[in-house]
């Protein structure tokens, strides 16, 4: 079995939805740097409010803050795990690398969830998040495609990535992802 995996795919995807599933089922750690960051805010550190400030424009927060988060998290972490929304452009990937090195648990798997642009406004707008208004929403999706969609290529060439569609119901999207790490 696949245990250290990483989700890649636009915001409204539903990697949240099936990260939290998938860690459930299979005992994995669920690393979100966007949950992460958002209990930072609810916490209304000096850090959290200036984290706030990037993620309501849609922005991404600093790579050093963002790095600093995840190197506590995997640092001593004897499970498995799910990274989703980390890393988000290719510098943070590039300084995933030696960490992960160091730690000896190199990633197995990364999973890409494919969807169309016009769904994910739909659903996103649903969502109701407060980084969650049209234009905030358009601008993470350029975001998107202009600083993480680069990674796609970047695991491919490492023979790491696994693409799926993530259309149609939960469930089906939940067994699609089974079916590509078991
Ligand atoms: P979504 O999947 O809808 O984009 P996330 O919860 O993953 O939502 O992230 C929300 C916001 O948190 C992002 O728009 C960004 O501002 C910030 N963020 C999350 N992860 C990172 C990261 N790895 N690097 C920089 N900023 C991040």
């Amino acid at each position: 079995m696949n245990n250290r995996l990483l989700f890649l795919g636009p915001p409204g995807a539903g990697k949240g939805t099936q990260a939290i599933r998938l860690c459930d089922s299979k005992d994995l750690m669920h690393l979100s740097t966007g949950d992460l960051l958002r209990a930072e805010v609810a916490a209304g550190t000096e850090f959290g409010l200036e984290a706030a400030a990037v993620m309501n424009r849609g922005e991404l927060v600093s790579d050093s803050l963002v790095l600093g988060i995840v190197q506590r998290k995997l640092i001593n972490q004897s499970k498995g795990w799910l990274l989703d929304g980390f890393p988000r452009n290719l510098a943070q990937a590039k300084a995933l690398n030696p960490l992960l090195e160091k730690i000896k648990q190199p990633i197995q798997a990364v999973i890409l969830l494919e969807i169309d642009d016009e769904l994910l406004v739909r659903r996103l707008l649903s969502r109701g998040r407060d980084d969650d208004n049209e234009p905030v929403i358009r601008n993470r999706l350029e975001v998107y495609k202009e600083k993480t969609a680069p990674l796609v290529n970047h695991y491919q060439d490492k023979g790491l990535l696994r693409a799926i569609k993530a259309d149609g119901t939960i469930d089906e999207v939940a067994e699609r992802i089974e079916q590509i790490i078991s």
